[in-house]
Protein backbone atom coordinates (compact mmCIF):
# COMPACT_ATOMS: atom_id res chain seq x y z
CA UNK A 1 0.00 0.00 0.00
CA UNK A 2 1.40 3.34 -0.86
CA UNK A 3 0.55 6.22 1.53
CA UNK A 4 0.41 10.22 0.20
CA UNK A 5 3.56 10.99 2.27
CA UNK A 6 5.78 8.00 1.53
CA UNK A 7 5.90 4.88 -0.02
CA UNK A 8 6.37 1.69 1.07
CA UNK A 9 10.22 1.54 -0.64
CA UNK A 10 10.87 5.00 1.27
CA UNK A 11 9.28 3.29 4.22
CA UNK A 12 12.16 0.37 4.07
CA UNK A 13 14.74 2.85 3.13
CA UNK A 14 14.29 4.42 6.27
CA UNK A 15 14.06 1.30 7.92
CA UNK A 16 17.21 -0.23 6.33
CA UNK A 17 19.20 2.82 7.25
CA UNK A 18 18.06 3.25 10.47
CA UNK A 19 19.10 -0.41 10.93
CA UNK A 20 22.77 0.29 9.47
CA UNK A 21 22.68 3.25 11.63
CA UNK A 22 22.45 1.55 14.70
CA UNK A 23 25.07 -0.65 14.21
CA UNK A 24 27.73 2.23 14.17
CA UNK A 25 29.25 3.73 17.74
CA UNK A 26 28.32 7.73 17.92
CA UNK A 27 31.48 8.98 15.57
CA UNK A 28 32.93 11.76 17.07
CA UNK A 29 36.63 10.54 15.60
CA UNK A 30 37.62 11.10 12.25
CA UNK A 31 38.21 7.79 11.58
CA UNK A 32 34.90 6.21 12.57
CA UNK A 33 33.14 9.00 10.74
CA UNK A 34 35.05 8.25 7.69
CA UNK A 35 34.15 4.34 8.14
CA UNK A 36 30.61 5.05 8.17
CA UNK A 37 30.82 7.52 5.24
CA UNK A 38 32.49 5.14 3.14
CA UNK A 39 29.73 1.58 4.45
CA UNK A 40 27.32 4.22 3.86
CA UNK A 41 28.17 5.01 0.30
CA UNK A 42 28.93 0.99 -0.56
CA UNK A 43 25.21 0.44 0.45
CA UNK A 44 24.26 3.04 -2.45
CA UNK A 45 22.85 5.79 0.52
CA UNK A 46 25.20 8.52 -0.12
CA UNK A 47 24.74 8.54 -3.96
CA UNK A 48 21.37 7.64 -3.88
CA UNK A 49 20.36 11.01 -5.36
CA UNK A 50 22.88 10.94 -8.08
CA UNK A 51 22.50 9.66 -11.85
CA UNK A 52 22.43 5.64 -12.53
CA UNK A 53 24.67 5.95 -15.54
CA UNK A 54 27.37 7.71 -13.45
CA UNK A 55 27.32 5.01 -10.40
CA UNK A 56 24.49 7.25 -8.00
CA UNK A 57 21.32 5.63 -7.08
CA UNK A 58 19.38 7.44 -9.68
CA UNK A 59 16.70 8.62 -6.92
CA UNK A 60 16.38 12.19 -5.63
CA UNK A 61 16.86 14.80 -2.62
CA UNK A 62 13.73 13.11 -1.22
CA UNK A 63 15.63 9.68 -0.63
CA UNK A 64 19.14 11.62 0.17
CA UNK A 65 17.41 13.72 2.87
CA UNK A 66 15.47 10.76 4.25
CA UNK A 67 18.97 8.81 4.86
CA UNK A 68 20.42 11.62 6.26
CA UNK A 69 17.22 12.20 8.58
CA UNK A 70 17.79 8.45 10.13
CA UNK A 71 21.30 8.53 10.39
CA UNK A 72 20.74 12.43 12.52
CA UNK A 73 17.80 10.21 14.17
CA UNK A 74 20.42 7.71 15.14
CA UNK A 75 22.70 9.78 16.42
CA UNK A 76 25.34 10.36 13.47
CA UNK A 77 24.55 12.92 11.07
CA UNK A 78 27.10 13.08 8.54
CA UNK A 79 27.21 17.07 7.40
CA UNK A 80 28.89 16.58 4.43
CA UNK A 81 25.88 14.84 2.63
CA UNK A 82 24.69 18.27 3.05
CA UNK A 83 27.40 19.59 0.69
CA UNK A 84 29.34 16.85 -1.58
CA UNK A 85 26.25 14.48 -2.80
CA UNK A 86 23.31 17.47 -2.87
CA UNK A 87 25.29 20.58 -4.03
CA UNK A 88 27.65 19.38 -5.51
CA UNK A 89 26.64 16.19 -7.30
CA UNK A 90 23.40 18.01 -7.89
CA UNK A 91 25.53 20.66 -9.94
CA UNK A 92 27.38 18.94 -11.35
CA UNK A 93 24.92 16.14 -12.68
CA UNK A 94 22.88 19.27 -14.15
CA UNK A 95 25.41 21.68 -15.27
CA UNK A 96 28.23 19.75 -15.49
CA UNK A 97 30.16 18.55 -18.78
CA UNK A 98 30.66 14.88 -19.74
CA UNK A 99 34.10 15.04 -18.51
CA UNK A 100 33.12 16.47 -15.40
CA UNK A 101 30.37 13.82 -14.28
CA UNK A 102 32.47 10.86 -15.57
CA UNK A 103 35.61 12.20 -13.41
CA UNK A 104 33.32 13.25 -10.36
CA UNK A 105 30.23 11.32 -9.75
CA UNK A 106 31.45 8.08 -9.30
CA UNK A 107 33.34 8.74 -7.05
CA UNK A 108 31.46 11.01 -5.08
CA UNK A 109 28.31 8.44 -5.18
CA UNK A 110 30.88 5.16 -4.31
CA UNK A 111 32.33 7.64 -1.17
CA UNK A 112 36.15 7.40 -2.31
CA UNK A 113 35.86 11.58 -3.00
CA UNK A 114 33.94 14.21 -1.32
CA UNK A 115 33.68 17.75 -2.23
CA UNK A 116 32.81 20.95 -0.27
CA UNK A 117 31.56 23.73 -1.24
CA UNK A 118 32.02 27.75 -0.18
CA UNK A 119 29.91 30.48 -0.95
CA UNK A 120 30.64 32.55 2.48
CA UNK A 121 32.23 35.39 2.34
CA UNK A 122 34.10 37.43 5.70
CA UNK A 123 32.37 40.73 3.80
CA UNK A 124 29.43 39.17 2.69
CA UNK A 125 27.84 36.69 5.39
CA UNK A 126 23.80 36.62 4.66
CA UNK A 127 24.64 39.17 1.67
CA UNK A 128 25.70 36.68 -1.13
CA UNK A 129 25.17 39.31 -3.48
CA UNK A 130 27.77 40.73 -2.19
CA UNK A 131 30.23 38.32 -2.96
CA UNK A 132 33.75 39.29 -4.23
CA UNK A 133 35.36 36.22 -4.73
CA UNK A 134 36.75 36.67 -8.41
CA UNK A 135 37.48 35.12 -11.56
CA UNK A 136 39.54 36.60 -14.35
CA UNK A 137 40.33 34.70 -17.46
CA UNK A 138 44.04 34.50 -18.75
CA UNK A 139 43.33 34.93 -22.58
CA UNK A 140 46.60 32.98 -23.62
CA UNK A 141 45.99 30.45 -21.73
CA UNK A 142 41.91 30.28 -21.53
CA UNK A 143 43.13 28.98 -17.71
CA UNK A 144 40.88 30.93 -14.95
CA UNK A 145 42.21 32.72 -11.86
CA UNK A 146 40.54 33.15 -8.84
CA UNK A 147 41.06 35.17 -5.85
CA UNK A 148 38.98 36.16 -2.62
CA UNK A 149 38.18 34.81 0.38
CA UNK A 150 35.62 32.34 1.38
CA UNK A 151 34.65 31.92 5.86
CA UNK A 152 32.92 28.28 7.81
CA UNK A 153 33.69 26.49 4.75
CA UNK A 154 32.92 23.02 6.21
CA UNK A 155 35.12 19.80 5.26
CA UNK A 156 37.72 21.76 3.26
CA UNK A 157 40.38 19.18 4.87
CA UNK A 158 38.53 15.63 4.20
CA UNK A 159 37.42 17.34 0.39
CA UNK A 160 39.90 16.81 -2.56
CA UNK A 161 37.63 20.09 -3.96
CA UNK A 162 36.01 22.33 -3.18
CA UNK A 163 33.17 23.69 -5.47
CA UNK A 164 33.83 27.84 -5.26
CA UNK A 165 31.37 30.49 -5.98
CA UNK A 166 32.43 33.34 -7.44
CA UNK A 167 31.82 36.10 -10.08
CA UNK A 168 33.11 36.79 -13.19
CA UNK A 169 35.24 39.92 -13.16
CA UNK A 170 33.64 42.20 -16.00
CA UNK A 171 29.97 41.84 -14.66
CA UNK A 172 29.12 45.32 -16.11
CA UNK A 173 25.50 45.72 -14.41
CA UNK A 174 27.45 44.60 -11.22
CA UNK A 175 24.81 42.42 -10.13
CA UNK A 176 25.69 38.89 -8.71
CA UNK A 177 27.08 36.49 -11.64
CA UNK A 178 27.96 33.48 -9.73
CA UNK A 179 30.49 31.09 -11.23
CA UNK A 180 31.28 27.98 -9.94
CA UNK A 181 34.86 26.45 -10.25
CA UNK A 182 36.42 23.06 -8.65
CA UNK A 183 39.46 23.92 -7.08
CA UNK A 184 41.43 20.84 -5.98
CA UNK A 185 42.47 21.01 -2.22
CA UNK A 186 46.30 21.24 -3.11
CA UNK A 187 46.00 23.86 -6.06
CA UNK A 188 48.81 26.41 -5.57
CA UNK A 189 47.23 29.79 -4.01
CA UNK A 190 44.65 28.24 -2.25
CA UNK A 191 45.41 28.03 1.41
CA UNK A 192 43.03 27.09 4.67
CA UNK A 193 42.98 28.09 8.04
CA UNK A 194 40.76 26.01 10.62
CA UNK A 195 38.43 28.14 12.49
CA UNK A 196 38.00 27.58 16.42
CA UNK A 197 34.50 26.52 16.28
CA UNK A 198 32.79 25.94 19.87
CA UNK A 199 31.47 22.77 18.47
CA UNK A 200 31.91 19.43 18.99
CA UNK A 201 31.66 17.87 15.63
CA UNK A 202 33.84 15.68 13.31
CA UNK A 203 33.63 18.06 10.53
CA UNK A 204 35.75 21.04 10.99
CA UNK A 205 35.28 24.47 9.23
CA UNK A 206 38.13 26.95 7.42
CA UNK A 207 38.25 30.44 6.54
CA UNK A 208 39.77 30.12 2.78
CA UNK A 209 42.07 32.19 1.02
CA UNK A 210 42.65 32.21 -2.78
CA UNK A 211 45.83 33.71 -4.05
CA UNK A 212 45.78 33.53 -8.10
CA UNK A 213 44.26 30.41 -7.84
CA UNK A 214 45.14 29.39 -10.98
CA UNK A 215 42.87 26.71 -12.59
CA UNK A 216 42.67 24.99 -15.93
CA UNK A 217 39.41 25.89 -18.53
CA UNK A 218 37.18 22.72 -17.05
CA UNK A 219 37.30 23.78 -13.90
CA UNK A 220 34.36 25.98 -14.92
CA UNK A 221 31.04 24.15 -14.10
CA UNK A 222 28.14 25.26 -16.18
CA UNK A 223 27.58 28.46 -18.10
CA UNK A 224 29.43 31.41 -17.19
CA UNK A 225 26.12 33.56 -18.25
CA UNK A 226 23.23 30.85 -16.47
CA UNK A 227 24.58 31.88 -12.75
CA UNK A 228 22.10 31.94 -10.66
CA UNK A 229 19.87 29.20 -12.13
CA UNK A 230 22.86 26.50 -11.49
CA UNK A 231 23.70 28.53 -8.20
CA UNK A 232 19.91 27.85 -6.87
CA UNK A 233 19.86 24.27 -8.41
CA UNK A 234 22.26 23.31 -5.55
CA UNK A 235 20.95 25.69 -2.79
CA UNK A 236 17.62 23.98 -2.94
CA UNK A 237 18.83 20.43 -2.04
CA UNK A 238 21.14 22.01 0.91
CA UNK A 239 18.31 23.53 2.15
CA UNK A 240 15.98 20.57 2.17
CA UNK A 241 19.41 18.51 3.06
CA UNK A 242 19.62 21.10 6.66
CA UNK A 243 16.11 20.49 7.08
CA UNK A 244 16.90 16.77 7.55
CA UNK A 245 20.21 17.49 9.72
CA UNK A 246 17.53 19.32 11.87
CA UNK A 247 14.86 16.89 12.08
CA UNK A 248 17.62 13.89 12.48
CA UNK A 249 19.16 16.04 15.37
CA UNK A 250 16.24 16.85 17.17
CA UNK A 251 14.95 13.24 16.78
CA UNK A 252 17.54 11.86 18.65
CA UNK A 253 17.42 14.47 21.08
CA UNK A 254 13.94 13.77 21.47
CA UNK A 255 14.32 9.96 21.73
CA UNK A 256 17.16 10.15 24.51
CA UNK A 257 14.94 12.64 26.33
CA UNK A 258 11.75 10.13 26.22
CA UNK A 259 13.58 7.17 27.44
CA UNK A 260 14.90 9.19 30.57
CA UNK A 261 11.61 10.45 31.50
CA UNK A 262 9.95 7.02 31.21
CA UNK A 263 12.48 5.70 33.78
CA UNK A 264 13.56 8.60 36.06
CA UNK A 265 11.43 8.55 38.96
CA UNK A 266 12.19 11.74 41.90
CA UNK A 267 8.36 11.66 43.14
CA UNK A 268 6.02 9.02 43.11
CA UNK A 269 6.02 8.59 39.29
CA UNK A 270 8.38 9.03 35.92
CA UNK A 271 9.26 12.50 35.44
CA UNK A 272 7.63 12.43 32.68
CA UNK A 273 4.01 11.93 33.87
CA UNK A 274 4.52 15.26 34.57
CA UNK A 275 3.08 17.49 32.08
CA UNK A 276 5.28 20.37 33.19
CA UNK A 277 7.69 17.57 31.14
CA UNK A 278 5.57 15.76 28.67
CA UNK A 279 4.36 18.55 26.81
CA UNK A 280 7.40 20.25 25.74
CA UNK A 281 8.35 16.82 24.66
CA UNK A 282 4.68 16.03 22.86
CA UNK A 283 5.26 19.50 21.15
CA UNK A 284 8.78 18.95 20.20
CA UNK A 285 7.30 15.84 18.62
CA UNK A 286 4.73 17.98 16.82
CA UNK A 287 7.33 20.29 15.33
CA UNK A 288 9.58 18.03 14.23
CA UNK A 289 6.67 16.52 12.83
CA UNK A 290 5.19 19.17 10.57
CA UNK A 291 9.12 20.48 9.84
CA UNK A 292 9.14 16.89 8.05
CA UNK A 293 5.98 17.25 5.88
CA UNK A 294 7.22 20.38 4.60
CA UNK A 295 10.95 18.97 3.74
CA UNK A 296 9.27 16.48 2.03
CA UNK A 297 7.18 18.86 -0.06
CA UNK A 298 9.95 20.78 -0.50
CA UNK A 299 12.02 17.62 -1.67
CA UNK A 300 8.79 16.35 -4.00
CA UNK A 301 8.95 19.37 -5.39
CA UNK A 302 12.44 19.46 -6.35
CA UNK A 303 12.60 15.92 -7.30
CA UNK A 304 9.74 16.83 -9.71
CA UNK A 305 11.79 19.76 -11.05
CA UNK A 306 10.17 22.87 -9.88
CA UNK A 307 12.79 24.97 -8.90
CA UNK A 308 10.78 27.57 -8.54
CA UNK A 309 8.39 25.93 -6.01
CA UNK A 310 10.97 24.14 -4.06
CA UNK A 311 12.51 27.66 -3.52
CA UNK A 312 9.92 28.86 -1.18
CA UNK A 313 9.33 24.92 0.06
CA UNK A 314 12.78 24.69 0.97
CA UNK A 315 13.57 27.87 2.54
CA UNK A 316 9.84 26.85 4.80
CA UNK A 317 10.80 23.55 5.85
CA UNK A 318 14.84 24.81 6.83
CA UNK A 319 13.52 27.21 8.78
CA UNK A 320 10.98 24.83 10.44
CA UNK A 321 13.17 22.34 10.97
CA UNK A 322 15.79 25.20 12.52
CA UNK A 323 13.15 26.17 14.93
CA UNK A 324 12.20 22.60 15.96
CA UNK A 325 16.01 21.02 16.31
CA UNK A 326 16.93 24.06 18.75
CA UNK A 327 13.34 23.47 20.89
CA UNK A 328 13.65 19.62 20.87
CA UNK A 329 17.33 19.88 21.08
CA UNK A 330 16.56 22.55 24.56
CA UNK A 331 13.96 20.23 26.03
CA UNK A 332 15.50 17.28 26.05
CA UNK A 333 18.65 18.57 27.46
CA UNK A 334 16.38 20.51 30.02
CA UNK A 335 14.88 16.66 30.77
CA UNK A 336 17.53 15.39 32.15
CA UNK A 337 18.50 17.78 34.77
CA UNK A 338 22.09 17.63 35.58
CA UNK A 339 22.24 14.94 33.07
CA UNK A 340 21.47 16.89 30.39
CA UNK A 341 25.22 17.99 30.71
CA UNK A 342 27.08 15.40 31.40
CA UNK A 343 29.24 13.71 28.40
CA UNK A 344 27.74 10.54 29.49
CA UNK A 345 24.36 11.21 28.05
CA UNK A 346 25.91 13.35 24.77
CA UNK A 347 23.36 15.54 24.70
CA UNK A 348 24.99 19.23 25.95
CA UNK A 349 26.70 19.48 22.98
CA UNK A 350 23.91 19.55 21.18
CA UNK A 351 23.08 23.00 22.22
CA UNK A 352 25.32 24.23 19.91
CA UNK A 353 25.08 22.01 17.02
CA UNK A 354 21.53 22.46 16.97
CA UNK A 355 21.96 26.16 16.97
CA UNK A 356 23.98 25.39 12.92
CA UNK A 357 20.43 24.45 11.74
CA UNK A 358 19.29 28.45 12.13
CA UNK A 359 22.36 29.82 11.47
CA UNK A 360 23.63 27.90 7.87
CA UNK A 361 22.79 27.59 5.35
CA UNK A 362 20.48 30.46 5.64
CA UNK A 363 19.91 32.13 8.83
CA UNK A 364 16.20 31.76 10.34
CA UNK A 365 16.16 35.97 9.97
CA UNK A 366 16.80 35.82 5.74
CA UNK A 367 14.55 33.21 5.41
CA UNK A 368 11.56 35.47 7.25
CA UNK A 369 13.12 38.11 4.75
CA UNK A 370 12.49 35.65 1.84
CA UNK A 371 8.72 35.01 2.71
CA UNK A 372 7.99 38.46 3.66
CA UNK A 373 8.75 39.47 0.05
CA UNK A 374 8.56 36.80 -2.34
CA UNK A 375 5.61 35.13 -0.42
CA UNK A 376 3.86 38.02 1.20
CA UNK A 377 4.91 40.55 -1.00
CA UNK A 378 6.14 43.10 2.23
CA UNK A 379 8.63 45.73 1.36
CA UNK A 380 12.14 45.14 1.84
CA UNK A 381 14.07 47.42 4.51
CA UNK A 382 17.16 46.33 3.09
C1 LIG B 1 28.85 25.05 11.39
C2 LIG B 1 28.76 25.90 10.17
C3 LIG B 1 29.05 25.32 8.94
C4 LIG B 1 29.02 26.10 7.79
N1 LIG B 1 29.39 25.53 6.60
C5 LIG B 1 29.46 26.32 5.47
C6 LIG B 1 29.95 25.76 4.25
O1 LIG B 1 30.27 24.57 4.15
N2 LIG B 1 30.06 26.58 3.17
C7 LIG B 1 29.73 27.90 3.23
O2 LIG B 1 29.84 28.60 2.24
N3 LIG B 1 29.26 28.45 4.39
C8 LIG B 1 29.12 27.69 5.51
N4 LIG B 1 28.66 28.23 6.69
C9 LIG B 1 28.35 29.67 6.74
C10 LIG B 1 26.87 29.97 6.93
O3 LIG B 1 26.17 29.70 5.74
C11 LIG B 1 26.77 31.44 7.37
O4 LIG B 1 27.27 31.48 8.70
C12 LIG B 1 25.38 31.99 7.29
O5 LIG B 1 24.99 32.12 5.95
C13 LIG B 1 25.25 33.36 7.99
O6 LIG B 1 26.23 34.23 7.53
P1 LIG B 1 27.14 35.04 8.59
O7 LIG B 1 27.68 34.05 9.56
O8 LIG B 1 28.10 35.88 7.86
O9 LIG B 1 26.12 35.95 9.40
P2 LIG B 1 25.70 37.46 9.07
O10 LIG B 1 25.25 37.56 7.65
O11 LIG B 1 26.75 38.38 9.54
O12 LIG B 1 24.42 37.61 10.00
C14 LIG B 1 24.52 37.82 11.41
C15 LIG B 1 23.11 37.93 11.97
O13 LIG B 1 22.44 39.05 11.38
C16 LIG B 1 21.21 38.63 10.81
N5 LIG B 1 20.94 39.39 9.58
C17 LIG B 1 21.79 39.64 8.54
N6 LIG B 1 21.16 40.34 7.58
C18 LIG B 1 19.89 40.55 8.01
C19 LIG B 1 18.74 41.19 7.46
N7 LIG B 1 18.76 41.75 6.26
N8 LIG B 1 17.60 41.18 8.19
C20 LIG B 1 17.54 40.59 9.40
N9 LIG B 1 18.59 39.97 9.98
C21 LIG B 1 19.75 39.94 9.28
C22 LIG B 1 21.40 37.14 10.52
O14 LIG B 1 20.17 36.45 10.47
C23 LIG B 1 22.26 36.69 11.70
O15 LIG B 1 21.45 36.41 12.80
C24 LIG B 1 28.66 27.47 7.86
C25 LIG B 1 28.33 28.03 9.10
C26 LIG B 1 28.38 27.26 10.24
C27 LIG B 1 28.03 27.90 11.55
Amino acid sequence: MTTLIESNEHKSLREAVAAFAKTHPHTLNAEDNKRLWQEAAKLGYIGVNLPEAYGGGGAGITELALVLEELGAAGNPLLMMIVSPAICGTVIARFGTEEQKRDWLPSLADGTRLMAFGITEPDAGSNSHRITTTARRDEATGDWILTGRKVFVSGVDIADATLIVGRTEDARTGKLKPCLFIVPRDAPGFERRLIDMELNAVERQFELTLDDVRLPADALVGDEDAGLLQLFAGLNPERVMTAAFGIGMGRHALSRALDYARERTVWKTPIGAHQAIAHPLAQAHIELELARLMMQKAAHLYDAGDDIGAGEAANMAKYAAGEACVKAVDQAVHTLGGNGLTREYGLGRLITASRVARIAPVSREMILNYVSHQTLGLPKSY
